[in-house]
């Protein structure tokens, strides 16, 4: 059973969507929407859309009411987001026994990972987990540190953990989908997806235990493995370790290359560690840290993977509007290795390499120096360029300045001379960024849509104008009467269109709101395609004239004699016996 209709109504009116999306991201008036960065995708330019009552990004197509933001943005299940909603403002959430499938599978994974994790960390502390104990301690882990972090052992052997929580009353299905089991090759039965690794529990914002990751004891490899993503785990959308970070309260964030950096930095008393969990980091993680951070210190390795690492970060980073520093760590040390070789003074140390650390375009002015040889003209026009260059990608005009002059000074150069090339390569990188998210945004979009929605290519012109028609009632629900009077369900041809009328037209006819219970009534998919078609009208006034130009197509389309591989046989007697009729 779901809520009931008034209450959801009224959580929407108390929870104004332009707010509430407005504590994530900032939102700037443009005509009758609010427009802002969509926190969703990376993007430089706004293509998040927020209306009256619904949101609309036609850079990822991520699309919804105020109900399926909180959905999205706090990976909350429908039901736990029309909680976290009513909390805000203040309403008590009716009794009910709300139930749904996706809604118990992933309720059923967050206890089998919660189960998985005591499990893990019980073995750690056995003899069977000595092996992976003595890791932990040769790491100089304290006992504090691993209870804190939940770490553990997974035992290797083939079915433990299953068989522990198939003992527990779970179903193999479920062990499954929190790839915490995989299917064996013979198709019967489920084996343990990690063995013989120490486990690194990933935990987010509230504390449930949504993935693993894992770490082989042997050579084999590969050396770490995750959890793939799952119904409630998202590998480019989630920080290791960020459940702790984001209650120091310092808005600043040290961006560590794995589990280990992040728990030994930790435990040398900076709480503030994050790392992405085994990829390269992504737009979205960048996004996270930026509701959390205003500065991120790069702590990578030094070796060659570290740096590469470091320049793939600095542009996400800068894109989500974030400060940069880039830890330099003496004789090419990782964080860890560096804490521990100063013993007792190790945080000390720490804290003052992190405090000498120097902002992203300085290092990256520094990296740039080896490639060109100084003591020559022509190494330094090169070096000046590539610098240039660089600049040219930094957005305040002030920032701007001040590596313009302390280059023109160190080198000898015109000033205007250098911000002459800066500002010709900076229009030129604004015009191809443009063209890229453009041509970013239509296939994505296209992809999206095509995937929920195949038949508007092939029904182009009676999409087209059930489509407006779709928008036109939704904006009006009274006109559904005459509406009614000339067309029916029936003589819709694109059969999502047709699905959304008789949705729409059932609720009207019932008293309802239109949208009020999207979030509950349609998949992801489906809402973005209705909320494009809504985004697309609105703003466009649709007259009585065009309302009945639409009715007119769809009427003719229902009408218009199909192909002949659709007809029936009557169809097809029915067509000869016209013929005939008009030949006499
Ligand atoms: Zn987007």
């Amino acid at each position: 059973m779901a809520f009931p209709e008034s209450f959801i109504y009224e959580l929407k009116a108390r929870n104004d969507i332009s707010e509430v999306i407005s504590n994530y991201i900032s939102l700037k008036r443009r005509g009758r929407n609010r427009v802002g960065l969509c926190p969703f995708h990376g993007e430089k330019t706004p293509s998040f859309n927020v209306y009256d009552d619904h949101f609309y990004c036609f850079g990822c197509g991520a699309s919804g009411d105020v109900i399926s933001f909180v959905m999205k943005i706090e990976n909350l299940d429908y039901l736990d987001a029309v909680r976290f909603l009513a909390q805000r403002a203040g309403m008590e959430v009716p009794d009910n026994s709300y139930d749904n499938s996706m809604n118990n599978l992933r309720k059923r994974i967050f206890e089998a990972n919660r189960e998985a994790a005591r499990f893990y960390y019980r073995t750690l502390t056995s003899p069977e987990g000595r092996v992976g104990l003595d890791y932990f301690r040769r790491r100089m882990l304290t006992d504090a540190t691993i209870r804190h972090f939940g770490l553990g052992y997974a035992p290797d052997s083939w079915t433990a953990l299953s068989d522990y929580l198939i003992g527990k009353g779970f179903k193999p299905d479920e062990l499954i989908a929190a790839n915490l089991s995989v299917k064996r090759r013979s198709g019967k039965g489920v084996i343990d997806r990690f063995r013989g690794r120490v486990m690194f529990p990933i935990i987010d914002l509230r504390g449930n235990v949504i993935a693993f990751g894992g770490r082989i004891m042997t050579n084999e490899k590969p050396k770490y493995l995750n959890s793939s993503d799952t119904p409630v785990f998202k590998k480019s959308e989630n920080l290791f370790s960020l459940n702790n970070a984001k209650n120091t309260g310092s808005r600043a964030l040290l961006l560590c290359e794995g589990y280990m950096d992040v728990i030994s930095v930790n435990q040398a008393g900076f709480q503030n560690a994050v790392a992405s969990l085994g990829t390269a980091l992504t737009s979205e993680q960048a996004s996270l840290m930026k509701r959390y951070a205003d500065e991120i210190v790069i702590c990578y390795d030094a070796d060659e993977a570290g740096q590469k690492a470091t320049a793939r970060a600095i542009p996400l980073l800068r894109d989500a509007g974030l400060n940069i520093r880039v830890l330099s760590i003496p004789n090419g040390k990782d964080p860890d290795e560096f804490i521990k070789s100063k013993g007792a003074d190790g945080p000390a140390a720490f804290k003052a390499i992190i405090e000498a650390s120097g902002n992203d375009v300085d290092y990256r002015l520094q990296k740039l120096r080896a490639d060109f040889n100084l003591s020559t003209s022509e190494g330094r026009v090169g070096y000046l360029e590539a610098c240039a260059k660089l600049i040219a990608d930094i957005k305040s005009p002030i920032e701007r300045d001040i590596y313009v002059s302390k280059l023109s000074k160190k080198f000898e150069v015109d000033k205007n001379a250098l911000n002459l090339q800066i500002n010709n390569l900076s229009n030129r990188n604004k015009r191809e960024d443009r063209r890229r998210e453009m041509r970013k945004i239509r296939s994505e979009l296209n992809g999206t849509n095509d995937k929920i929605d195949k038949e508007r290519h092939t029904k182009l012109r009676s999409t087209s104008a059930e489509e407006s028609l779709l928008a036109h009632l939704i904006n009006n629900p009274d006109s559904l009467k005459a509406i009614k009077q000339y067309i029916s369900a029936e003589d819709f041809q694109n059969s999502l269109m047709k699905r959304y009328f008789e949705y729409f037209s059932g609720r009207i006819e019932s008293g309802l709101d239109p949208l009020n219970n999207i979030a509950a009534d349609f998949s992801d998919d489906e809402r973005s395609r209705m909320y494009q078609i809504l985004s697309k009208y609105s703003g466009i006034s649709q007259t009585p004239q065009s309302l009945y130009e639409n009715i007119r197509i769809i009427k003719a389309e229902s009408e218009r004699p199909k192909n002949t591989a659709d007809m029936t046989g009557e169809d097809i007697s029915k067509l000869f016996a016209n013929m005939k009729k008009n030949k006499k």
